[in-house]
Protein backbone atom coordinates (compact mmCIF):
# COMPACT_ATOMS: atom_id res chain seq x y z
CA UNK A 1 0.00 0.00 0.00
CA UNK A 2 1.23 3.41 -0.38
CA UNK A 3 2.08 5.40 2.08
CA UNK A 4 3.54 9.21 3.13
CA UNK A 5 4.53 10.54 6.13
CA UNK A 6 3.15 13.74 8.08
CA UNK A 7 5.88 16.06 9.60
CA UNK A 8 3.30 18.37 12.52
CA UNK A 9 4.93 21.45 12.85
CA UNK A 10 2.46 23.43 14.96
CA UNK A 11 4.38 23.15 17.98
CA UNK A 12 6.80 24.81 16.39
CA UNK A 13 5.62 27.07 13.24
CA UNK A 14 2.52 27.23 14.50
CA UNK A 15 2.95 28.56 17.87
CA UNK A 16 5.52 30.90 16.75
CA UNK A 17 3.26 33.17 15.18
CA UNK A 18 0.90 33.07 17.79
CA UNK A 19 0.17 36.22 20.10
CA UNK A 20 -0.95 33.88 22.65
CA UNK A 21 1.88 31.93 24.63
CA UNK A 22 0.82 29.13 25.53
CA UNK A 23 1.78 27.20 29.08
CA UNK A 24 4.73 24.59 28.89
CA UNK A 25 2.07 21.65 30.09
CA UNK A 26 -0.54 22.88 27.36
CA UNK A 27 2.19 22.47 24.91
CA UNK A 28 3.43 18.90 26.19
CA UNK A 29 -0.39 18.16 26.29
CA UNK A 30 -1.02 19.22 22.75
CA UNK A 31 2.57 17.34 21.36
CA UNK A 32 0.59 13.88 23.57
CA UNK A 33 -2.40 14.27 21.46
CA UNK A 34 -0.56 14.38 18.21
CA UNK A 35 1.66 11.34 19.19
CA UNK A 36 -1.67 9.40 20.42
CA UNK A 37 -3.08 10.08 16.78
CA UNK A 38 -0.29 8.25 15.29
CA UNK A 39 2.08 11.06 13.99
CA UNK A 40 5.48 10.21 14.33
CA UNK A 41 7.64 13.18 13.40
CA UNK A 42 7.01 16.78 15.54
CA UNK A 43 9.09 19.93 15.35
CA UNK A 44 8.37 20.57 18.69
CA UNK A 45 10.06 23.80 18.99
CA UNK A 46 12.81 25.80 18.39
CA UNK A 47 15.99 26.90 19.93
CA UNK A 48 16.39 30.32 19.45
CA UNK A 49 17.61 32.69 22.04
CA UNK A 50 14.48 32.99 24.33
CA UNK A 51 13.91 36.73 24.20
CA UNK A 52 13.82 36.22 20.33
CA UNK A 53 10.83 34.41 20.02
CA UNK A 54 9.09 34.36 23.54
CA UNK A 55 5.84 31.69 22.20
CA UNK A 56 9.13 28.91 22.25
CA UNK A 57 11.10 30.16 24.83
CA UNK A 58 10.74 26.89 27.02
CA UNK A 59 12.01 25.19 24.65
CA UNK A 60 14.50 22.75 27.18
CA UNK A 61 11.48 22.99 29.65
CA UNK A 62 9.46 21.56 27.12
CA UNK A 63 11.23 19.00 25.84
CA UNK A 64 11.74 17.24 29.54
CA UNK A 65 8.32 16.65 29.42
CA UNK A 66 7.71 15.27 26.32
CA UNK A 67 6.13 11.62 26.32
CA UNK A 68 8.33 9.25 25.41
CA UNK A 69 6.81 7.15 22.97
CA UNK A 70 8.71 4.17 20.60
CA UNK A 71 9.32 5.21 16.76
CA UNK A 72 8.30 8.92 17.50
CA UNK A 73 10.96 11.44 16.78
CA UNK A 74 10.91 14.95 18.46
CA UNK A 75 12.64 17.62 16.08
CA UNK A 76 14.29 20.95 17.17
CA UNK A 77 14.65 23.29 15.48
CA UNK A 78 18.02 25.18 15.42
CA UNK A 79 19.44 28.42 14.57
CA UNK A 80 23.02 28.62 15.76
CA UNK A 81 25.28 26.34 17.31
CA UNK A 82 24.26 28.00 20.59
CA UNK A 83 21.16 26.85 19.96
CA UNK A 84 22.59 23.10 18.23
CA UNK A 85 24.28 22.86 22.42
CA UNK A 86 21.36 23.62 23.94
CA UNK A 87 19.15 20.78 22.21
CA UNK A 88 21.92 18.64 22.81
CA UNK A 89 21.91 19.25 26.75
CA UNK A 90 17.90 19.15 26.52
CA UNK A 91 18.18 15.59 24.62
CA UNK A 92 16.74 16.11 21.19
CA UNK A 93 18.49 13.92 18.64
CA UNK A 94 16.83 15.20 15.57
CA UNK A 95 17.52 18.62 14.36
CA UNK A 96 16.30 20.91 11.52
CA UNK A 97 18.61 23.64 9.86
CA UNK A 98 17.08 26.84 8.19
CA UNK A 99 18.21 29.11 5.57
CA UNK A 100 16.32 31.33 2.61
CA UNK A 101 16.55 31.08 -0.85
CA UNK A 102 16.11 34.78 -1.30
CA UNK A 103 18.47 37.57 0.27
CA UNK A 104 16.04 39.78 1.44
CA UNK A 105 13.61 37.08 3.24
CA UNK A 106 16.79 35.57 5.19
CA UNK A 107 17.96 39.10 5.98
CA UNK A 108 14.59 39.93 7.44
CA UNK A 109 14.72 36.05 9.21
CA UNK A 110 18.17 36.23 10.34
CA UNK A 111 19.31 39.39 9.65
CA UNK A 112 22.25 37.59 7.91
CA UNK A 113 23.55 37.07 4.07
CA UNK A 114 22.11 33.77 2.56
CA UNK A 115 26.37 33.60 2.19
CA UNK A 116 26.87 34.24 6.62
CA UNK A 117 23.65 31.33 6.68
CA UNK A 118 25.42 28.69 4.81
CA UNK A 119 28.65 28.74 6.50
CA UNK A 120 26.79 29.23 9.87
CA UNK A 121 24.42 26.28 9.10
CA UNK A 122 27.19 24.03 7.78
CA UNK A 123 28.86 24.34 10.87
CA UNK A 124 25.84 23.28 12.93
CA UNK A 125 25.16 20.36 10.21
CA UNK A 126 28.90 19.22 10.97
CA UNK A 127 28.56 19.21 14.45
CA UNK A 128 25.24 17.29 14.35
CA UNK A 129 26.95 14.54 12.28
CA UNK A 130 29.41 14.43 15.26
CA UNK A 131 26.79 13.76 17.63
CA UNK A 132 24.97 10.97 14.82
CA UNK A 133 21.84 13.38 15.03
CA UNK A 134 19.42 13.20 12.42
CA UNK A 135 19.49 16.57 10.32
CA UNK A 136 16.78 18.38 8.11
CA UNK A 137 17.46 21.34 6.11
CA UNK A 138 14.75 23.75 5.44
CA UNK A 139 15.25 25.86 2.24
CA UNK A 140 11.99 28.71 3.16
CA UNK A 141 11.04 31.05 -0.27
CA UNK A 142 11.71 28.37 -2.47
CA UNK A 143 8.55 28.79 -4.95
CA UNK A 144 8.50 32.42 -4.24
CA UNK A 145 9.86 35.36 -1.58
CA UNK A 146 7.40 37.93 -0.67
CA UNK A 147 10.07 40.62 -0.94
CA UNK A 148 11.66 39.77 -4.04
CA UNK A 149 8.88 37.92 -6.16
CA UNK A 150 10.17 35.57 -8.35
CA UNK A 151 13.04 33.34 -6.96
CA UNK A 152 15.54 31.54 -9.41
CA UNK A 153 15.53 28.13 -9.10
CA UNK A 154 19.15 28.03 -9.03
CA UNK A 155 19.45 29.73 -5.96
CA UNK A 156 17.69 26.55 -4.32
CA UNK A 157 20.01 24.49 -6.23
CA UNK A 158 23.01 26.11 -4.65
CA UNK A 159 22.15 25.67 -1.23
CA UNK A 160 20.42 22.27 -1.93
CA UNK A 161 24.27 21.00 -3.05
CA UNK A 162 26.49 22.81 -0.11
CA UNK A 163 23.48 21.36 2.46
CA UNK A 164 23.82 17.64 0.69
CA UNK A 165 27.53 17.92 0.75
CA UNK A 166 27.59 19.18 4.02
CA UNK A 167 25.48 15.83 5.50
CA UNK A 168 21.60 16.76 5.76
CA UNK A 169 19.43 13.62 5.98
CA UNK A 170 16.49 15.97 4.79
CA UNK A 171 15.78 18.48 2.49
CA UNK A 172 12.98 20.61 3.02
CA UNK A 173 11.75 22.68 0.30
CA UNK A 174 8.97 25.89 1.86
CA UNK A 175 6.61 27.58 0.05
CA UNK A 176 7.07 29.98 2.80
CA UNK A 177 4.38 32.45 1.77
CA UNK A 178 2.20 30.39 -0.31
CA UNK A 179 3.21 31.64 -3.43
CA UNK A 180 3.71 27.90 -5.13
CA UNK A 181 1.20 26.44 -7.83
CA UNK A 182 1.32 22.86 -8.70
CA UNK A 183 2.80 23.52 -12.43
CA UNK A 184 6.07 25.31 -10.40
CA UNK A 185 6.04 22.46 -7.69
CA UNK A 186 6.79 19.52 -10.64
CA UNK A 187 9.63 21.72 -12.28
CA UNK A 188 11.84 22.66 -9.20
CA UNK A 189 10.80 19.22 -8.14
CA UNK A 190 12.39 17.93 -11.51
CA UNK A 191 15.69 20.24 -10.88
CA UNK A 192 15.97 19.43 -7.49
CA UNK A 193 15.63 15.65 -8.24
CA UNK A 194 17.76 15.96 -11.52
CA UNK A 195 20.76 17.60 -9.26
CA UNK A 196 21.33 14.00 -7.33
CA UNK A 197 18.76 14.76 -4.53
CA UNK A 198 16.98 11.05 -4.15
CA UNK A 199 12.88 11.91 -4.23
CA UNK A 200 12.25 9.99 -0.56
CA UNK A 201 14.94 12.49 1.21
CA UNK A 202 12.51 15.54 0.11
CA UNK A 203 9.94 17.13 1.80
CA UNK A 204 8.01 20.25 1.01
CA UNK A 205 6.47 22.44 3.80
CA UNK A 206 3.53 23.90 2.04
CA UNK A 207 1.26 27.13 2.95
CA UNK A 208 -2.29 27.59 2.29
CA UNK A 209 -1.91 31.68 1.97
CA UNK A 210 -3.87 31.87 -1.49
CA UNK A 211 -5.90 28.20 -1.21
CA UNK A 212 -2.98 26.43 -2.75
CA UNK A 213 -1.64 24.03 -0.33
CA UNK A 214 -3.37 20.82 -1.05
CA UNK A 215 -2.43 21.17 -4.73
CA UNK A 216 0.81 21.94 -4.38
CA UNK A 217 1.17 19.15 -1.88
CA UNK A 218 -0.71 16.49 -4.68
CA UNK A 219 1.80 17.73 -7.41
CA UNK A 220 4.84 16.82 -5.10
CA UNK A 221 3.29 13.40 -4.60
CA UNK A 222 3.27 12.69 -8.04
CA UNK A 223 6.67 13.17 -8.50
CA UNK A 224 6.83 11.01 -5.86
CA UNK A 225 7.55 12.81 -2.42
CA UNK A 226 6.79 10.81 0.26
CA UNK A 227 6.92 13.40 3.31
CA UNK A 228 4.67 16.69 3.68
CA UNK A 229 4.87 19.50 6.44
CA UNK A 230 1.58 20.11 8.23
CA UNK A 231 0.16 21.87 11.04
CA UNK A 232 -2.71 20.63 13.10
CA UNK A 233 -5.92 23.09 12.05
CA UNK A 234 -4.11 25.19 9.97
CA UNK A 235 -2.28 27.06 12.47
CA UNK A 236 0.57 29.62 11.92
CA UNK A 237 2.88 31.00 9.65
CA UNK A 238 6.19 33.02 9.52
CA UNK A 239 6.33 36.41 11.59
CA UNK A 240 8.81 37.58 9.61
CA UNK A 241 6.60 36.91 6.46
CA UNK A 242 4.17 39.33 5.52
CA UNK A 243 0.74 37.60 4.88
CA UNK A 244 2.48 34.30 5.84
CA UNK A 245 -0.53 32.72 7.85
CA UNK A 246 -1.50 29.69 7.26
CA UNK A 247 0.43 26.31 7.25
CA UNK A 248 -0.41 23.55 5.20
CA UNK A 249 -3.55 21.74 7.56
CA UNK A 250 -1.91 18.46 8.52
CA UNK A 251 -6.06 17.01 8.63
CA UNK A 252 -7.15 18.29 5.16
CA UNK A 253 -4.03 16.55 4.09
CA UNK A 254 -4.55 13.73 5.93
CA UNK A 255 -7.79 13.24 5.29
CA UNK A 256 -7.47 13.88 0.90
CA UNK A 257 -4.78 10.78 1.24
CA UNK A 258 -6.39 8.50 2.94
CA UNK A 259 -9.37 9.00 0.68
CA UNK A 260 -6.95 8.97 -2.44
CA UNK A 261 -6.18 4.89 -0.28
CA UNK A 262 -2.64 6.04 0.31
CA UNK A 263 -1.68 5.37 3.77
CA UNK A 264 -0.91 8.09 6.87
CA UNK A 265 -0.45 5.65 9.57
CA UNK A 266 -3.00 8.50 11.37
CA UNK A 267 -6.49 8.36 13.10
CA UNK A 268 -7.60 11.18 11.58
CA UNK A 269 -10.67 11.96 13.97
CA UNK A 270 -7.90 11.93 17.29
CA UNK A 271 -6.46 14.36 14.88
CA UNK A 272 -8.92 16.77 14.20
CA UNK A 273 -9.72 16.59 18.03
CA UNK A 274 -6.02 17.92 18.43
CA UNK A 275 -7.22 20.37 16.70
CA UNK A 276 -9.81 21.59 18.78
CA UNK A 277 -7.48 21.38 21.70
CA UNK A 278 -5.10 23.32 20.24
CA UNK A 279 -7.98 26.01 18.95
CA UNK A 280 -9.58 26.30 22.43
CA UNK A 281 -5.75 26.75 24.30
CA UNK A 282 -5.24 29.20 21.53
CA UNK A 283 -8.99 31.15 21.92
CA UNK A 284 -9.86 31.76 18.16
CA UNK A 285 -10.62 29.65 15.31
CA UNK A 286 -8.25 27.84 13.21
CA UNK A 287 -8.22 27.85 9.35
CA UNK A 288 -8.04 24.16 8.43
CA UNK A 289 -10.80 23.23 6.22
CA UNK A 290 -10.99 19.81 7.26
CA UNK A 291 -11.16 21.00 11.21
CA UNK A 292 -13.94 23.52 10.11
CA UNK A 293 -16.00 20.41 8.91
CA UNK A 294 -15.23 18.42 11.44
CA UNK A 295 -16.33 20.49 13.87
CA UNK A 296 -19.60 21.02 12.28
CA UNK A 297 -20.19 17.55 11.53
CA UNK A 298 -19.41 17.06 15.68
CA UNK A 299 -22.06 19.77 16.55
CA UNK A 300 -24.41 18.55 13.96
CA UNK A 301 -24.46 14.80 15.40
CA UNK A 302 -24.33 16.28 19.17
CA UNK A 303 -27.83 18.25 18.02
CA UNK A 304 -29.42 15.25 16.79
CA UNK A 305 -28.49 13.36 20.02
CA UNK A 306 -30.35 16.04 22.36
CA UNK A 307 -33.28 16.26 20.04
ZN1 LIG B 1 5.38 27.06 7.70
Amino acid sequence: MASVALYEVSPRDGLQNEAAVLPTAVKAELIGRLVAAGVQDIEVTSFVRPRWIPQLSDAVELVRMLPKAEGVRYWGLIPNQVGLERAVEGGIRHVATFLSASETHNKKNVNRTVRESLASVEEVIAVARDEQMAIRGYISTVFGCPYEGDVPVENTLRIVDRLMTAGVDVIALGDTTGMANPRQVREVLARVIAAGVPVERIAVHMHDTRGTALANALAAYEVGVRQFDGSVGGMGGCPYAPGASGNAASEDMVNTFEAMGISTGIDLDRLAAAGVYAEEQLGHELPGRYHLYWKGARSRAAAARSA
